[in-house]
């Protein structure tokens, strides 16, 4: 079996003047845990966007970008699978994006309407097994007993917990994260850290992870991609990623550590 869940091969992405992306080739196997760095506006952000067919890459310039075995974009065209390989790929952001008025439970099990949408979901009306595999989720993540709590009354930490509980409730095989533990405090950084590691390692879910603190990267993933410019950079395991090199990608650009 292909064990290969990202294929991004010759992406190019102008905004305007501005070459965003830049021939960009990428190769993400299922069992992988890769950190994804580079300077402000190197252009991580626009990549993890295009896995997920957010936005479309450079019209005639040949860009082709795979995932799960589903294309996704060719030459600046969204194929027909962007919604099935959407479905099966967890999004987590910076600001969480969890809905504030619903409780801890319900923000999980929006994570079943992209897995299996039903008319009972679409109504609103999770089933039995719905509900139990939310709180399992939950229980994954430490935080069943607030399941029943206002999702807005949880800390930073605790809601960026609560988002990779609905994308495991979303089945994901694949967790893209953009600067999941920017807005966070030492401590839950490296809850969410440890919680990402062990399910890349426990359920086999691949993890793509944006991180502006370097050693963040070198301690949780074996591997870094680093773009510079819109460039790949560096691609390779973190701990040959050296001071050399890492003055070489930030440049004067202050490099934010713990
Ligand atoms: P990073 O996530 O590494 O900080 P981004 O992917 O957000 O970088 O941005 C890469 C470049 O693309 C930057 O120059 C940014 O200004 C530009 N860019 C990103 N998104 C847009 C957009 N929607 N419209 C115009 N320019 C954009
Ligand atoms: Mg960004």
């Amino acid at each position: 079996m292909n064990n290969q869940v990202i294929t991004v091969k010759q992406l190019n992405k102008h905004f305007e003047n501005n070459h965003a992306l830049k021939s960009v080739d990428l190769s993400v196997q299922q069992s992988e845990m890769v950190a994804l760095l580079g300077p402000s506006g190197s252009g991580k952000s626009t990549l993890l966007r295009h896995l997920n067919g957010l936005v479309s890459s450079d019209k005639n310039s040949k860009g082709y970008i795979e995932v799960l075995g589903m294309p996704v974009q060719r030459d600046g065209k969204f194929c027909n699978t962007v919604r099935k390989s959407r479905s099966q790929t967890g999004y987590i952001f910076q600001q969480f994006n969890l809905v504030s008025r619903l409780s801890v439970l319900q923000n999980v099990l929006i994570g079943a309407l992209s897995a299996t949408p039903s008319w009972r979901s679409l109504t609103g009306r999770f089933t039995f097994e719905q509900k139990r595999q939310a709180l399992a989720a939950l229980k994954r993540v430490g935080l069943e007993q607030f399941a029943l709590q206002r999702v807005s009354t949880l800390s930073g930490g605790q809601q960026q917990r609560v988002a990779i509980a609905r994308a495991l409730m979303q089945r994901a095989k694949i967790i893209l994260a953009d600067e999941p533990i920017a807005s966070l405090d030492p401590e839950s950084s490296r809850i969410v850290m440890e919680i990402l590691t062990d399910i890349n390692k426990q359920e086999g879910i691949a993890v793509v992870v944006t991180l502006h603190q370097v050693d963040y990267a070198k301690r949780y993933c074996p591997r870094v991609v680093a773009l510079k410019l819109g460039e790949v950079f560096y691609d390779g395991p973190s701990e040959q990623l050296n001071e050399a090199k890492l003055a070489a990608l930030y440049g004067s650009q202050a490099q934010l550590t713990t």
